[in-house]
Parts: structure tokens; sequence; C-alpha cells
């Protein structure tokens, strides 16, 4: 089978309905969208385009799916995960395919994505079966405490399109395993891979109306009223700060539980004493995981001043070399960004931090051909002032902005809003310490330029967002906690 071939399967082979109450169906009002490819900016299918009236249907079989959700036996919840765990694991090669189709990203790393979505469910499905409460004593001796964890109830999820599995699997696994029912919107630019998990969780035992997925063009439309409506109790969400901000508003109407995945701004600070080759792997992948479109991407490279040509130069030589190209052909290695306003946004900030005296060592413009493409591009001599160092990229572009002492680097470093990551190299233990405790960030990456792991807690503070997801913690999210006070001792 040739590739032509092949992508044109796992497209078909994908359900292009809505999933409502463990069927599928088209929307009520029989509208459609189109999905595109962002490395042609042609069209790959339609899917159903949900409504309002889908919301309700979906939230109706949340709401009814949800008393005897709660009550299933957590070893099946559990159960129900792994197998989920191990149908994408066998499917992995197929579903990568899928993902970079509608999303861009290299195959490569839509494989590893698909690894590390699955490992969400299989982490959960471990986590399924140690809910545990509390019992004791009150202290003046006269009551006793029971302490219950129970289901938050039907939640409300929304994703992002930059990890169109990992993001729903995030969330899905714990809601899965704390027995709460779902509602899972997915970004309008990438349904397909939520609905291929859809089915893939329909088929590993999942009962009817415990998930129901619906993608739609009006994302607003369709969530503000299920917010409003008072029977969902949770809001999980995985996007943009403003739209993060929004969905807090609706979300005080009916105090809903919320769990908020915001947007990032991380700085990589790379000191005197840092061994200078890691730093620049670990550079690499922290700003070109997922072509520079990562909550996580460092978004400002603050190099102490004794190392900052030399570490400008070796990481100018590693960007300038990589591949660019459509995600399906054979060694690329930067996929096209997801959209027009995408590119035109990156190509903005870039112009801004020249006009400003940056220098572009490498890229620093638009690829060739009709897909989305922008050159991975390194600037130097950023000053803090330039608009890129208080904004998300979004894209391929790492600017290095020298300092001289620690305390400046972390005043740069905390000087923004928002708070989800940061990444120091140095090999002083001391200094790396210190200057972790003082990041005013959820997670640091300390001589790693990676942190996401479904086993540790992810998340940041500011405007990054609240709460945690993935490790002990993530479950802790859809899980209320009852006391008890037992009279009578
Ligand atoms: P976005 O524009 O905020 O969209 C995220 C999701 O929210 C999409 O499903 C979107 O639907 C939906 N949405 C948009 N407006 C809405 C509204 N008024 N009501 C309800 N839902 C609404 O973000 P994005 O561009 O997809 O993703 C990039 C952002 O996500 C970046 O800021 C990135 O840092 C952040 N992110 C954070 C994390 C984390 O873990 N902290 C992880 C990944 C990404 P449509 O697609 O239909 O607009």
């Amino acid at each position: 089978m040739t590739l032509a071939e092949r992508e044109t399967q796992v497209v078909e082979r994908v359900p292009k309905q809505l999933f409502a109450g463990g069927t599928w169906r088209d929307a009520r009002s029989g509208a459609v969208f189109k999905v595109e490819d962002p490395s042609t900016g042609s069209v790959l299918c339609e899917v159903a385009d949900a409504g309002t009236e889908d919301g309700f249907a979906a939230l109706d079989a949340a709401v009814a799916a949800q008393p005897s959700w709660a009550k299933h036996a957590p070893r099946e919840r559990g159960e129900i995960l792994r197998r989920a765990y191990e149908l994408l694991m066998q499917r992995q090669d197929d579903l990568a395919l899928l993902m970079t189709l509608e999303m861009g990203k290299p195959f490569a790393e839509a494989k590893g994505e698909i690894a590390y979505a699955a490992d969400f469910l299989r982490w959960f499905s471990e986590e399924a079966v140690r809910i545990e409460g509390g019992y004791s004593l009150s202290p003046n001796g006269q009551a006793r405490f029971l302490i219950m964890r129970q289901p938050v109830g039907p939640s409300m999820l929304i994703t992002p399109w930059n990890f169109p599995m990992a993001m729903g699997t995030r969330k899905i696994g714990p809601a899965i395993a704390a027995g709460c029912t779902m509602v899972l919107k997915p970004a309008q630019q990438t349904p397909l891979s939520a609905l291929a998990l859809a089915d893939i969780l329909r088929e590993a035992g999942l009962p009817e109306g415990v998930l129901s997925v619906l993608p739609t063009s009006d994302a607003g439309g369709v969530t503000e009223p299920l917010l409003r409506d008072g029977r969902i109790r949770k809001v999980s969400f995985t996007g943009s700060t403003g739209v993060g901000r929004k969905l807090l508003e609706q979300s005080a109407d009916q105090v809903l539980r919320t769990s908020m995945e915001l947007g990032g701004n991380a700085p990589f600070l790379v000191f005197d004493d840092a061994d200078l080759d890691a730093a620049v792997e670990g550079a690499m992948q922290a700003k070109m995981r997922n072509i520079g479109e990562a909550c996580t991407a460092a978004n400002r490279l603050y190099v102490q001043s004794g190392v900052a040509t030399e570490f400008a130069r070796k990481l100018s030589e590693r960007m300038g070399a990589l591949k660019l190209g459509r995600g399906t052909e054979d060694g690329v290695q930067v996929g096209p960004l997801i959209d027009a306003k995408a590119r035109e946004k990156v190509q903005s900030l870039v112009d801004d931090a020249v006009g400003r005296g940056a220098r572009v060592l490498v890229g620093g413009s638009a690829g060739d051909g009709d897909g989305y493409f922008y050159r991975p591009t390194v600037l130097a001599d950023v000053p803090q002032s330039s608009e890129l160092s208080t904004t998300e990229i979004f894209g391929p572009v790492a600017p290095i902005i020298s300092f001289d002492t620690e305390d400046e680097a972390l005043a740069a470093a905390n000087d923004t809003e928002y708070g989800l990551v940061s990444y120091l190299y140095t090999r002083d233990l001391n200094r790396a310490l210190r200057v972790s405790e003082a990041l005013e960030t959820g997670m640091v990456g300390l001589n790693q330029g990676i942190v996401s792991n479904p086993a540790a807690p992810f998340g940041g503070v500011k405007h990054s967002g609240l709460g945690r997801e993935g490790g002990t913690v993530g479950i802790e999210e859809f899980l209320e906690t009852k006391y008890i006070g037992v009279g009578g001792v």
C-alpha cells in the first residue's frame, strides 16, 4: 500500500459523527465542518458539527450514567483503561499517522504522543484501585471521623489541538478511574484523534453514556449552556489563558470545580557552569518538541554572558540542520504550524524583536510550500522589552537573552504573568536548588529539557492554571472528600 493510500485509509476508518449516549450519530442540525491538513491546506474530511441540542443530549446521557458508573467496581474501571491502553499501543502507527495528518507534527513525534497518551490510561488504570479514605477518633475522643472519596460527578472536558490525544487521555484517564461521567469537546482543528479515542474506549468496554465526544465549530455555544445548567459539576480545561478565564467566569454561576491547564512562557536558564552540550540538547527538546507549539516550550533562553556566544553558535547549528516538511515524509523533524494565523503571529513576534535590535542567526522566515511552515529560528541579543518575552511564541523560534548575575536571571525569568515550567542548567548543586526554589513555576526541568510524564504532577501557578494532572494527585481533581462525623463513642 502506498503512503497516500494509507493516509486515506486511516482517515476513512475514523467515525465522523458525534459520540453521545454510547452511539454514533449526526448532529441534530445535520451540520458538518471541515478538517484540514496544515501541511497542505487541503481538506481531509468533514465531521459532524455539534450544536447546543447535541450538548444537552450528551449531558443527559452523562447524568443518567453517573449513579451506576460511580458504583462500578474500581477494578473494572481500571481494566477498561488498561484495555484501552493496549489498543492504543497496538494501533500506534495508524493513530500517529492520523494525528500527523490533522495536526502536522512529524510522524515520529506523533508516535511518541500516542505512547505518552496511552501511558495516562495505564497510569490511571493503576490508580483506580487506590482511592483511599480515612478513619480516626476525634481529638476529644467523643466522635469518630469517617472520610470517604466520591466522584465529583458529570464533568466537562475541553482540550486543545496541540496534543490532540494526550490532552484527552490526561483528563479521561483520571475521570474514568474516579468514576465520573464526561462530555469531551475536542479542538475544532483536531477532532479526529478524539473520535478515534472514543471508539477505542467503547471497544474497551466503557459503558454507554460515560463518555460523549462533541466536535463543534461553536465551542462556546455548546459548552457554556452546559456549564450554566447545574448538572455538570466540574470543568477540566487545557488551552489558552484567555479562554480559561472565560470558563472560570462561566463556572462561577454554578460554583463548579475547575482544573485549568493554561498557557506558558517558560524561561530556560543556562549558567556559566553548565554542561554546555547538555544545555544545547535540552534547549532543542524544550524548544522544538511539537514544532514549538507546546505550553512547556522554552520561550526565553537566558544564557550567562560567559557562554552566550558559544551556546548561540551551537544551538544555531542544530536548529539550522533540522529538516522542515510534511510530517509524513521520512526524516522530517519540523512540521507546519497549525494555521496561517499562527504563522503570522510568529512572524510578527520575530519582526518586533528584530526591530528592537535582535539578530537573526538562523531562520527568521516562512518555509516553502502550501502548508503553514516556518523555519527553525534562533535570535541573539534579544532585548527583554521584546514582545516575545511576554507572549507565548508557539512556534520554532528560540530567542537568546544574555545575563550577568543569578539575581538578574531570576528576576527576568519570573517577570511574567505565567508560571507553568522553567528550565535550569547548572552543575552547582547549591545553585540548582536555590534557583529551583525561587522560580515561580509549577514545574522545573533541572538539567533536563522535558518535564512531561504521566507519573508526575503536571501544572502551573499564576496565570498558567489551577490544579495538577497526572501523578498521584491527578485523580484528586475528579474526587470530592466527604467527612462523616460518627457520634456515640
Ligand atoms: P484555545 O484557543 O484556548 O482552545 C482550547 C480549547 O478551548 C479548544 O477546544 C477550543 O475550541 C476551546 N474554546 C475556545 N473558545 C472557547 C469558549 N469560548 N468556550 C469554550 N471552549 C472554548 O487554545 P489552543 O489554541 O487550542 O491551544 C493552545 C493553548 O493551550 C496555548 O496557550 C497552550 O499553552 C495551552 N496549552 C496548555 C497546556 C497545559 O497543560 N498547561 C497544554 C497544552 C496547551 P475551538 O478549537 O473550537 O476553538
